[in-house]
């Protein structure tokens, strides 16, 4: 049949890609095209449902752990998240969620174009770093991570603290890095999340210094354990321990104004000094998220919103017409 044959041919299409981008780092295709193929295995899934595996990648959190690092459990698991593309995509997500649990505020915060990380600390010192890996075994990325300057090594809280966050390299840093690749006459990194990945990832932690990785901590695990009530109160307690947030993030009362800051965000995209491939879009109300839960692969308080790839095309477009 036309339907499980194409299912089929997706499923590996898709193992493909995700090998090239989680395990090797070198990915043959732009994320749009990913994002496309994945869509298209979803819908026929959907529409198939006869077809469903829990091996499809469409059940999976992406990503493995290599070998050469220590394997790390996550007690909570690192998942991925849904995408929306369109206004129309972010209103149907609005409206299940106010479905579920009635009136919420939205939290906006950038999509950094990096890694998942998970930091481990514990009487007031860091103790542990994890890559997300496969979303419940990750790799200890500790010695690399120490490596990170603006990561603290100690904070102002005892209690054992678990943060999420992205490791990332800037726009700058990847130039120098690709640069430097370029003169000694080695592969050049296709992106800057394809370094940060790569960097992490590497045994040599004196190698990992000299890539210059940053980082934004976006999650702080539990928080209700520390009395808190909101995610935005959250981010809000990180700054006050001193752990690195990014600033620019928005409280929304409509998704409407959701949408409203997704254009704006859209404006800047370019002038910031690092990639992001898109929005965060988070129930702010802690409870609420949790009410909401999580499928196997995402939890359902949460949505990306990707950029269209009109843009990415313009952008090539022009540098073809600069050059
Ligand atoms: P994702 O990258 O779409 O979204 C989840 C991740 O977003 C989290 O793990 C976290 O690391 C990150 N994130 C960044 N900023 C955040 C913030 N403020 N709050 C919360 N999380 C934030 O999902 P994924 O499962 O990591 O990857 C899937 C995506 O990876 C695909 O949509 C595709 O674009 C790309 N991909 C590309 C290829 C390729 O061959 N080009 C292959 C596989 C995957």
């Amino acid at each position: 049949m036309e339907a499980e044959k194409r299912i089929k041919e997706l499923r590996e299409l898709l193992e493909k890609f995700s090998y090239e981008y989680y395990v090797l780092d070198q990915p043959s295709v732009e994320d749009r095209e990913y994002d496309r193929y994945y869509q298209e295995l979803e819908e026929l899934e959907k529409a198939y449902p006869q077809f469903q595996d829990a091996n499809s990648p469409t059940q999976r959190v992406g990503g493995t752990v290599l070998a050469g690092f220590a394997k790390v459990v996550h007690e909570k698991p690192m998942l991925s998240m849904g995408n929306a593309f369109n206004l129309e995509d972010l209103k149907a997500f609005d409206e299940r969620i106010r479905n579920e649990v009635g009136e919420v505020h939205y939290h906006v915060e950038y999509k950094i174009d990096g890694l998942a990380i998970s930091l481990l600390y514990r009487d007031g010192r860091f103790v542990r770093a994890a890559t997300r890996g496969d979303g419940t075994v990750g790799e200890d990325v500790t010695n690399n991570v120490k490596t990170i300057k603006s990561i603290p090594m100690a904070i102002a809280e005892t209690k054992e603290m678990e943060v999420r966050g992205e490791v990332f390299l800037s726009k700058a840093q990847f130039a120098r890095i690709n640069e430097e690749r370029a003169a000694r006459g080695e592969e050049l990194f296709a992106n800057p999340r394809n370094a940060a990945a790569g960097s992490i990832r590497q045994l040599d932690s004196a190698i990992v210094a000299q890539r210059k990785l940053d980082a934004f901590l976006y999650t702080l695990v539990d928080a209700e354990t520390f009395g808190i009530a909101k995610h935005s109160d959250a981010l809000a307690y990180l700054d006050r321990l001193h752990i690195k947030t990014n600033p620019n993030r928005y409280l929304c009362d409509t998704i409407e104004e959701v949408w409203e800051t997704i254009l704006k965000i859209s404006e800047i995209r370019d002038t910031l000094p690092y990639e992001i491939d898109g929005v965060v879009i988070k129930v702010d109300e802690l409870e609420k998220q949790e009410r909401l839960g999580a499928t196997v692969k995402v939890p359902r308080w949460q949505i990306a919103y990707k950029f269209p790839a009109e843009e990415v095309e313009t952008r090539l477009l022009d540098i073809v017409l600069t050059v």
